[in-house]
């Protein structure tokens, strides 16, 4: 779970206006509801037509949240499924493209949060798909908690339960068909952490797409990324995660919260027709890396509190 991370659709001073309305009335919808009781919840979860991001790799997603659909003729591979009730519109976004929800063979996740995994187990029901995720997130998505090493342990709701997911380990390769995604660990955010790398071909053009998990220091009260029992390594995780989007051959970028990587502004240029295609930026994954790190430098920072000068 991220916060602060949802933006209206750019330029329309109405659906601010709704933006304010909806803040103040989620407490209490909330509280009697059967959807996920988040203050941003109904905003991330707003309706978003799916539609091609390059090649075969489509968003199929609300307009918050990122969930991604990779085809080939033999079956797809989806990433993320959001909140628990993101799972309807997002086996509708699927059909609505042309295909089958029981084609997709394989779901993978990002990080094991309500927000990103939370609608994984309908989505498998729905598809009879293989669910693969790191060591320590299959463990999570079988025991239907949260991690005792989450940074957000006890403010984060669980997950249902998921009791057959398939473990996938650092450098390892998913194949459907002709698509064939790599798995990256990228720890800090939680323990379990994973970014997907695959290569998409268009016209007889091919990128490198990188699906690149959440790397914000974000806690429940009371945790130090400088020194939790829990997760004591989270440092040198943040570290390799950075380590890796500095280093990964990446043409076009895609974050699980889409305004991280200012997709949306991207979409809207191109749409305008703007040419060369603004989803394509070599330089995105390292730009992202150097946003997080400094993040994360003014987090510990406040962790340590102000340096003390010498007399
Ligand atoms: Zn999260």
């Amino acid at each position: 779970m991220e916060q602060g991370t949802t933006r209206a659709p750019a330029g329309i001073t109405w659906k601010l206006v709704l933006r304010m309305l909806l803040i103040s009335t989620v407490a209490a919808f909330a509280q009697t509801a059967s959807t996920s009781s988040c203050t941003q919840c109904l905003m991330w979860n707003q309706p978003q037509p799916p539609f091609r991001i390059f090649g075969n790799t489509y968003y199929v997603g609300p307009r918050g949240l990122s969930s991604v659909l990779i085809t080939s003729e033999a079956g797809h591979i989806l990433i993320d499924g959001a909140l628990p009730e993101s799972a309807k519109q997002i086996a509708a976004n699927i059909k609505s493209l042309g295909f089958r929800v029981e084609d997709v063979k394989v779901i993978l996740n990002s990080h094991v949060h309500f927000d990103h995994a939370g609608g994984i187990s309908e989505l498998r029901r729905l598809s009879g798909a293989r669910v693969l995720a790191s060591v320590w997130s299959a463990a999570v998505m079988r025991s239907g908690t949260v991690g005792r090493g989450d940074p957000q342990f006890g403010t984060v709701p669980p997950i249902a339960a998921i009791q057959d997911v398939h473990e996938i380990r650092d450098g390892e390769s998913v194949t459907v068909g002709s698509i064939a995604l790599t798995a990256h660990l990228t720890p800090g955010h939680t323990p379990g952490g994973t970014s997907w790398t695959w290569r998409s071909c268009e016209d007889n053009v091919c990128h490198d797409i990188v699906y690149a998990d959440s790397l914000t220091p974000v806690s429940a009260p009371g945790f130090k990324f400088t020194n939790s029992r829990n997760d004591p390594h989270a440092l040198k995780d943040f570290e390799k995660s950075f380590a890796f989007l500095e280093s990964v051959p990446c043409d076009v970028l895609i974050t699980v919260h889409p305004e991280f990587s200012g997709f949306w502004e991207r979409v809207d240029v191109r749409q305008r027709g703007v040419a060369p295609d603004p989803m394509v930026n070599p330089s995105a994954c390292r730009d992202l890396a150097h946003r997080a790190r400094e993040q994360l430098r003014r987090r510990v920072e406040e962790e340590r509190g102000p340096s003390r000068k010498p007399n």
